[in-house]
């Protein structure tokens, strides 16, 4: 097919999330291979976003392709109440790289739906409705998920759902404080927040165990231990949300891993096989799982644990395994990309902070240092984001296509880049930021 046919189809007749269908249009894109991206007149992109931080495994990565041909050709798909082979085997994978006393999983098709069921199962196990999720935050697009979610995209549907309640969680260098201080003060209002909308009220604590789309927010020494603690003071259901940074992105196979955190549901989707078929699911304490030991789970899905999506799974963490992938993320941030980073940020004005890890990394954009005023307020759309839409093609016309978000640009590529293409990205982005440099207030 050549390109204006694919336009013409895409325009016609499909519908894009989140946009006004008549504002944008989308490249077609020809190939895409490793942690590269190409359309049909030969424009080739760096993938430093992992399309929407999903392809941790690049793009057709020779293994996944394989495996996924391999069990189409013996079984495409066998309904949920069935054991299958690659569904238990890749549950017992996943347990087995999951905190200790985490040893069930329950599949869905993707990161909202298991966000889904995580609540229903934390309500079903405390008796209790409420579930406290942090602005900020993204949690899915469906019912229950999009109300969770604490970002602008949950304004249209938030009616939908009822019994969620938004806290604020750490956030120092818009608090303007240490760390420290701002573990005490999130804690301390979360605790609040708890006393006031009645403990033995609250399901579950919904929370990203580092802050994705909505900043790349690494929580502070201490925090993520303190809100556990607070879940067991008052007999709260923790739900860690991995969607983004489980199987991975922050260099272990789960970000709570890096806290010493052991959640009682953690969610999951996107990394646990680079999004080659669809696949999410839960992963559920042993306590949480008895429950359903004698009553049954009351949810389902026709696609829970598809065999094409788990025998991807399976692929992936061999591969994983196989190509070191943990520890090249490590080794890749710390001595590539914060290095870099940090670099840009002495050079560049419209720097105000860098801040990830592995290979998840933002840089926040003022147009004031001093003052941390945003390159581009809250929520800005139009001309108010021009300053973002200008970075965003700088970089594209560099060769490297980077997340965006509000006033602040992800670094967050395939988890198999080689050196010389993250470092030819980097560069790209380095110069692309004079563009932002151009609205600091002198
Ligand atoms: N949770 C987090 C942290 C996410 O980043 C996302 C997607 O970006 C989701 C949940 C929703 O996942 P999905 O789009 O697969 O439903």
């Amino acid at each position: 097919m050549d390109a204006e046919r694919v336009i013409e189809d895409d325009r016609r007749h499909v519908l894009h999330s989140w946009s006004a269908q008549a504002k944008i249009s989308p490249v077609p894109i020809e190939w895409a291979r490793g942690s590269t991206i190409a359309d049909y007149d030969g424009n080739e992109w760096l993938d430093f976003a992992s399309q929407l931080v999903n392809a941790n495994l690049g793009h057709q990565h020779p293994d996944m392709v394989a495996a996924i041909k391999e069990q189409a050709e013996r079984l495409c798909y066998i309904a949920p109440s069935f054991a299958n082979d690659v569904r238990g085997k890749l549950a017992r994978m996943i347990a087995e790289r999951a905190p200790e006393g985490l040893d069930t999983v329950f599949f869905t098709n993707a990161g909202a739906e298991a966000n889904e069921n995580a609540i229903r199962m934390a309500r079903l196990h405390t008796g209790r409705h409420k579930v406290l999720s942090a602005y900020r935050s993204y949690h899915g697009a469906t019912s229950t998920a999009i109300t969770a979610t604490g970002d602008p995209r949950r304004w249209a549907s938030e009616q939908s759902a009822t019994g969620i309640v938004h806290f604020f969680g750490p956030y120092a260098y818009r608090s303007g404080v240490d760390e420290e201080t701002e573990c005490a003060r999130a804690l301390a209002h979360l605790e609040e927040v708890i006393t006031l909308e009645g403990a033995h009220t609250v399901a579950a604590i919904l929370m990203e165990t580092v802050v994705g789309t909505n900043g790349v927010l690494i929580p502070p020494p201490g925090y993520l231990q303190g809100v556990r603690e607070l879940c067991d003071r008052h007999g709260i259901v923790l739900i860690a949300d991995e969607v983004m940074v489980g199987f991975g992105r922050l260099g272990e196979w789960f970000a709570v891993d890096l806290f010493g955190v052991t959640p009682d549901l953690i969610t999951f989707a996107k990394g646990v096989n680079s999004g080659y078929v669809p696949l999410g699911g839960v992963i559920l304490s042993d306590a949480i799982a008895a429950g359903f030991a004698e009553q049954p789970y009351p949810g389902g899905l026709t696609y829970s644990g598809h065999p094409l999506g788990c025998a991807a799974g399976i692929a992936s963490i061999e591969i994983f395994e196989r190509e070191g992938i943990l520890e090249r993320v490590r080794d890749l941030g710390e001595r590539v990309v914060r290095p870099e980073l940090e670099r840009m940020a002495a050079a560049h004005p419209c720097i105000g902070e860098v801040r990830g890890r592995g290979l998840f990394f933002a840089l926040e954009l003022v147009r004031d240092r001093d003052t941390r005023e945003q390159l581009v307020p809250f929520n800005a759309a139009g001309p108010d984001a021009a300053p973002m839409t200008e970075l965003l093609g700088a970089c594209k016309k560099r060769g490297v296509w980077p997340f965006t978000h509000f006033n602040r640009l992800h670094v967050a590529p395939p988890l198999v880049i080689t050196e010389q293409e993250l470092r030819t990205g980097l560069a790209a982005i380095d110069e692309a930021l004079a563009v932002t440099d151009g609205y600091v207030r002198t």
